[in-house]
């Protein structure tokens, strides 16, 4: 293939090459980056040289060998700098500030009290220097802010078109948080975010077309479709909760009836088993308590809300036909008892052989996902812009190391 566009461009994408093989691959030598990437060596060290100049990354050690001194490997420096997410939910945030590589370094969470967008914003720039006090690196740089909720995202303009939860039309919230902190701000749908760092970092890191399931307030999917995620013409892909379970059945959030999360989200799960007892007092920690104690109506109230999210899942497989399935969500806490009915629902709908389900049990993993839409750039894994009222204090022209 001929490559077409100016050197900056030729820079730029053999740039991307090398960091995402590293990140892919650990620490390479830049005689074997040049060999696996098929680039030239004086091309491959001139890309590097600048990597290192801007502290992205480092030398390791030369491991001796047989034949003398291997040559000295370069690997990615995940601490050169530290990102910021946070989860926006209904009534809290959750606040992680990571490395470059999405570990978290610092974990807080923190009430809100209304959804206002000017005092949310104010909220989220407040805690900001106490995560990155928390995080203990002074010397770090803060390479940005993810933002992540749900909602209809405009990734492009990083504005929330609308979202049900939060009662918010066309809410600019990245500009209104870049504003008062002056580093990069991103804004994505909460899925979406999660998506991203599981594609990065996470379960999906081995495989380019990957599916999201995460069943919590809501019910929700992301698609990676050939190495990127798939928005929608609209930003509105992924809404797979709101896809009809029964003809004129219960309100949905959306305003619309019958939608599959209507029934079957892990809130739905706990209205429905609070209809079935009447004790309005249950939450999700009984819910697992009944579980385990072979509790039969919460037993079969989750089996089959297993099994119908399920089959709606196969229809998912049958049109994108993803190589994996990462579900996360606070349903996935239901272990076996949920994940047990929906497998085999899966199985049994799914046109050829059903791809394997893998659940996510990892803390913090919605706030890293929002700490992922910072990393995310560095990889150019996606082409989302974040905005930021200072445009120079972007990743990329960063010279100075952590
Ligand atoms: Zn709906």
């Amino acid at each position: 293939m001929k490559l077409k566009g100016d050197q900056t461009t030729a820079r730029a994408m053999n740039r991307r090459l090398i960091l995402n093989l590293l990140r892919r691959e650990g620490p390479r030598s830049r005689a074997d980056i040049a060999t696996v990437i098929g680039l030239s060596p004086a091309a491959v060290t001139f890309v590097v040289a600048d990597l290192l100049e801007e502290g992205i990354v480092v030398e390791g050690q030369a491991v001796p060998g047989p034949a003398g001194r291997r040559p000295i490997p370069v690997e990615i420096n995940y601490q050169h700098a530290l990102a910021v997410g946070f989860k926006l939910m209904v009534d809290s945030v959750e606040c992680v500030a990571t490395d470059l590589a999405t570990n978290p370094v610092a974990a807080m969470r923190v009430g809100l009290a209304g959804h206002d967008p000017d005092d949310v914003a104010d909220l989220l720039a407040g805690t900001v220097p106490e995560l990155v006090k928390l995080a203990g690196r002074p010397k770090a740089k803060l390479a940005g802010i993810g933002i992540s909720m749900p909602g209809v995202i405009n990734h492009e303009q990083t504005a929330c078109v609308r979202s049900h939860r939060f009662k918010w039309d066309n809410v600019p919230l990245a500009s209104l948080v870049a504003a008062r902190v002056h580093v990069p701000v991103w804004l994505e749908d909460d899925t979406n975010a999660y998506a991203i760092a599981q594609q990065l970092f996470g379960l999906g890191r081995q495989h380019r077309n990957m599916a999201v399931l995460a069943v919590g307030v809501g019910i929700s999917c992301a698609l990676v479709i050939d190495g990127k995620l798939y928005r929608g013409a609209n930003g509105a892909a992924g809404k797979f909760g709101h896809t009809l379970f029964e003809e004129g059945g219960r309100l949905c959030e959306c305003g619309k009836r019958g939608c599959l999360m209507a029934y079957h989200s892990e809130l739905s799960m706990l209205r429905r088993w609070r209809e079935a007892t009447g004790r309005e007092d249950l939450g999700l920690a009984e819910l697992r308590t009944a579980l385990a104690s072979g509790d039969a109506t919460a037993t079969d109230l989750v089996a089959h809300s297993g099994r119908s999210i399920g089959t709606a899942l196969a229809n998912l497989v049958n049109i994108t036909d993803p190589e994996v399935i990462v579900a996360g969500g606070e349903a996935v806490s239901l272990g076996d008892h949920f994940l047990t009915p929906l497998r085999e629902a899966l199985t049994a709908r799914t046109f050829r052989t059903a791809p394997p389900l893998l659940p996510d049990w990892e803390d913090n993993s919605w706030a890293r996902g929002a700490a992922a839409l910072v990393t995310q750039k560095i990889f150019d894994f996606e082409s989302s812009g974040g905005v930021t009222d200072i445009a120079t204090l972007g990743v990329r022209s960063s010279t100075s190391a952590a």
